[in-house]
Formats: structure tokens, C-alpha cells, sequence
């Protein structure tokens, strides 16, 4: 048995024996027996293959959409589970505020099977990481709570080290598209002695304009990385980024 597959067991043991203790109920609707029930997933508006592969937006076909032609990408692809609304709303709530790690198995395992889908050869998956000063806050981040459980599924390493937030940015909460960008920029630095050479999974919970995940991934390509790929739980809604003020959408 390999680390990872021991690991895994290990983790499951132990989530089976709280599902033993504590039965789950399910967060969209409260039916027993599980944390997302099949109807409260079916229900999820999931994301399409049809959509933009830097943005995600719906297009005819996958592709790149009109807006994102014309910026930057430090990321080669993005993928997510479904859009932030509903269940997959509640759920990131759940993990960024409760620390509800239950939750973050569950997302994990959407997360893996999407993977699973690609074509992707990751070396590493690395969290979107918080500033220190955010984390001590919050007392763990939540990008790392999906992370860790995903590494376990897919048979792959995680390093949180690699990967860190150099200056504090201000809240994202009410900045737009533009404001976004220039406050995350060279808000992170990637150690080359990890990365370099390698194809890294970056982990975030929600997709919002992709300004974090993109700055993160520009940290990356500067210390030598080879590939980006970008996965996330939730992708906000075009709207959600500008008019909706919770900080459910705050990185
Ligand atoms: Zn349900
Ligand atoms: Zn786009």
C-alpha cells in the first residue's frame, strides 16, 4: 500500500466513524444519511465543458471568450463544479466558516472527478494560500481544506509551503474586475526550488473574476513552473462579483 492509499484509509476511518457518531444530514435540504443528497446535487447548476477556459463563461463551445482574449492568463485552463448558488453555495459557506471538514471531503471528491476527466499530468496540487495575517484570523484556510483530501484521492502530492502571500491585499468584497486585478498583483511568491519544472493543480474555493488565481499562478510561472491548471469548488456568477456585497466572495 503506497503512502497515499494508507493515508487515505486512515482519513476515511476516521470520517466514517463521525458519520457513525454524528449521522450526516444533508445541507440542501436535511435529509439523512449524507452531507449533499443526490437530489440537492442534481440539482446544482454544474459547470458545462461549454464555456470559456480561462473565465468559465458559457459559450457555443469550449474556447476562449471574447473578454478574456484580450487580458493576460497565467493559467492554462480553469475548472470548477458548479456555479456559487444554491447548495454549492451553502457548502463553501459551511468550509470557509465553519470549518466544516466534512464538507470539504465531499467537494474533494467532485473536485477528483473532475480531474479524473482531464488529460491533466500534475506534478503538485497547491493551495491558493491565505496571508498569514488572514489565516490567523480565520485559524486555517479553507483552499488547504480541499487541498488536502483531494492530494489523498487523486494519488498526488500537496505542498503548502511552496506557494505564499508576500503582501497583505486588501478585501475583494466591492472591488470590480479591474480593482481586483491590481490588488492581488505580486501579492504572491513561489519557492523554484518546489516548483520548478513542474505541472501544479492550484486549489481555490470559489472562481471570482480570477484575479487571485491568476496572480497566484503568475508567482508560479516566475519561479519556473511549467503548467497552471486552476480548480475550484464554485464559480461566482458575473453578477455576483460586482453587485453582491457578502463576503462569501471575499478571497
Ligand atoms: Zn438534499
Ligand atoms: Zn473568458
Amino acid at each position: 500500500m503506497d503512502k497515499f492509499a494508507f493515508q487515505a484509509r486512515v482519513y476515511r476511518f476516521f470520517w466514517n466513524s463521525v458519520d457513525w457518531l454524528f449521522p450526516p444530514e444533508c445541507i440542501g435540504c436535511g435529509k439523512e444519511g449524507v452531507l449533499i443528497c443526490s437530489d440537492c446535487w442534481h440539482g446544482m447548476v454544474r459547470a458545462s465543458l461549454n464555456s470559456c477556459i480561462f473565465c468559465g463563461v458559457q459559450l457555443p463551445k469550449r474556447g476562449v471568450c471574447g473578454r478574456c482574449e484580450h487580458l493576460p492568463h497565467a493559467i492554462d485552463e480553469l475548472r470548477y463544479v458548479a456555479a456559487y448558488q444554491d447548495v454549492m453555495r451553502t457548502a463553501i459557506h459551511r468550509l470557509k466558516y465553519e470549518r466544516d471538514l466534512g464538507i470539504a471531503i465531499e467537494l474533494a471528491n467532485l473536485l477528483a472527478q473532475i480531474v479524473q476527466a482531464t488529460n491533466w499530468q500534475i506534478d503538485l496540487i497547491m493551495p491558493v494560500p491565505l496571508s498569514e495575517k488572514r489565516k490567523a484570523q480565520r485559524g486555517y484556510n479553507q483552499a488547504a481544506l480541499l487541498a488536502y483530501p483531494l492530494s489523498l484521492q487523486l494519488h498526488l502530492p500537496e505542498n503548502t509551503q511552496g506557494l505564499v502571500r508576500v503582501h497583505e491585499t486588501r478585501s475583494q468584497v466591492n472591488l470590480n474586475f479591474q480593482e481586483r486585478q491590481e490588488n492581488v498583483q505580486g501579492a504572491f511568491s513561489a519557492d523554484p526550488t518546489i516548483v520548478k519544472g513542474k505541472t501544479i493543480l492550484l486549489v481555490d474555493d470559489v472562481f471570482t473574476t480570477g484575479a487571485t488565481i491568476n496572480a497566484a499562478a503568475a508567482a508560479l510561472r516566475e519561479a519556473g513552473c511549467t503548467r497552471v491548471y486552476a480548480l475550484t469548488a464554485a464559480k461566482a456568477l458575473r453578477r455576483q462579483v460586482t453587485i453582491e456585497n457578502t463576503p462569501a466572495i471575499d478571497v
